[in-house]
């Protein structure tokens, strides 16, 4: 169970020495109990200690990693029931299942829009995670071949699913070295399971038939010595597969049922025939509590809604999504390109960047410290003034990269100009438009 700030600063040494960067032993540990310091920062503390806080600190849903090298997917991992209370730390791995029964060029095909459905938003990557082989025919040669192929289309982490552990072992042979997650183990495979997954030390599915079945298999894995298990209900109803997502998290939460402790997966795709139901579903399941959702196939129209839902619930609530103050070159600028300055809220700025990219003008964007505030919630708090702007503008070296010294400001933040006149001599503050929108046919006017 997680240990309380002044838990924590019983086992710090309490010498008050300021080099984990926090004034007192006190505040530091309130910042680890809150999940906002890593407790390597601390050069001081004692091993005993350390061994104690590690312990606390570890999530009682356990974080089990699929994949090898650069190509990982991490799931499970979390600590609280609901995401305001903290954070939630690992997004809901999203995979494509295909089969062995399916013809090539189906494969082909939902491989295709696996590779080639990527987006980027606030400078984040999305995209689907891994690539789920069932080996629906039972036959091992059909099988391993389909492991081969969809091996050579894709890099991505994969999970091979058969429940017959000589077909498994046949698929596995093609692709050990990428540490596929393997399973699942029921009742009836658990120990030939339970041996391929702990010879080539991999992650393994435990399949329940209910959730009383799913706490023995789960206990017996452990027992044995398998600590990477990722849970499957068995349930393909959405309506009770939902119900069990949630009981099993407050199980683990609120009851600390250790049995329970690891990510699940779950199958929207064996839920319905409809593929935008099946997105329905996944949004649920990623919402509540899904480590892994299987989709049958990854549409643009199915996976890029599924993937902003995803990345806003897996984002911090307490911090504001922050891009690196700083000045940003955009369409090659040079010294006679005006300079605009906005906040580092990371929305902020890759509105604006992305305008003043469209407008193929070469400018310079000042990106200002606002600590993740959008223009105007930061004016409102005092973090986007005049002195502070002009301060910033002196330091950071713009000067010294532009001869035409022309500073735009929000629009918004019209207000600053007189202020900003006086504090940066030399320098002709321009308003810019309001809304982003307006910044293309701005610049060809500025030009
Ligand atoms: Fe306390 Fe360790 Fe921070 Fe020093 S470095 S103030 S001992 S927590």
């Amino acid at each position: 169970m997680a240990l309380s700030g002044i838990e924590i600063y019983k086992l710090l040494p309490k010498t008050n020495c300021k080099d984990c960067g926090v004034p007192t032993c006190m505040a530091f540990a309130m910042k680890l109990a809150s999940g906002q310091a890593e407790l390597s920062l601390c050069p001081h503390v004692s091993e005993e200690s350390k061994a104690k806080l590690s312990h606390a600190a570890a999530p009682p849903i356990r974080t089990v990693t699929i994949g090898a090298g650069e190509r990982t997917v991490k799931v499970g991992g979390e600590t609280v029931q609901f995401r305001h209370e903290k954070t939630f730390y690992n997004p809901t791995g999203i995979a494509l299942r295909v089969t062995d029964k399916e013809p090539d060029s189906l494969v082909e095909a939902k491989l295709n829009n696996f590779n080639r459905n990527v987006y980027e938003r606030v400078g984040l990557k999305l995209k689907a995670d891994l690539v789920l082989i069932d080996a629906e025919s039972g036959n091992a040669e059909k099988f391993a071949a389909l492991v081969q192929k969809v091996a050579g289309l894709t890099l991505a982490p994969l999970i091979l699913r058969s429940e017959n552990p000589e077909v498994l072992k046949a698929g596995l042979e093609k692709v050990a070295n990428r540490k596929p997650l393997v399973g699942p183990a029921t009742t009836e495979n658990s120990k030939a399971m339970a041996e391929i997954a702990k010879s080539k030390g991999l992650p393994l599915i435990v399949h329940g038939k209910d959730l009383e079945s799913l706490v023995a298999l789960s206990s017996e894995l452990q027992a044995a010595g398998l600590n990477d298990l990722v849970l499957d209900t068995g349930t393909r109803a959405i309506g009770k597969a939902f119900e069990e997502q949630v009981m099993i998290r407050r199980a683990v939460i609120a009851a600390q049922n250790k049995a329970l402790g690891f990510p699940t997966i779950t199958f929207p795709c064996l839920m319905t025939d409809d593929l935008l139901k099946e997105a329905l579903y996944a949004s649920v399941f990623i919402a509540k509590y899904a480590g892994i959702v299987t989709l049958s196939d990854v549409p643009g129209e199915v996976l890029f809604p599924l993937l902003l839902e995803r990345m806003n619930i897996f984002t911090d609530p307490q911090r504001p999504m922050a891009t690196s103050p700083g000045i940003y070159e955009i369409n090659g600028p040079t010294a006679d390109s005006p300079v605009l300055i906005t906040t580092n809220f990371s929305l902020t700025y890759f509105i604006v960047s992305g305008e003043v990219e469209n407008s193929k003008l070469p400018a310079w964007l000042i990106v200002f410290n606002t600590e993740g505030l959008s223009v105007v919630t930061a004016w409102a708090a005092g973090k986007f003034a005049a002195d502070g702007i002009a301060a910033y503008v002196k330091k950071c070296g713009i000067d010294q990269k532009v001869s035409n010294q022309r500073l735009v400001i929000p629009g918004m933040v019209a207000g600053l100009s007189g202020e900003l006149e006086e504090e940066l001599a030399g320098w002709k503050i321009i308003i810019g438009p309001r809304e982003a929108q307006h910044i293309t046919p701005f610049l060809k006017e500025l030009k």
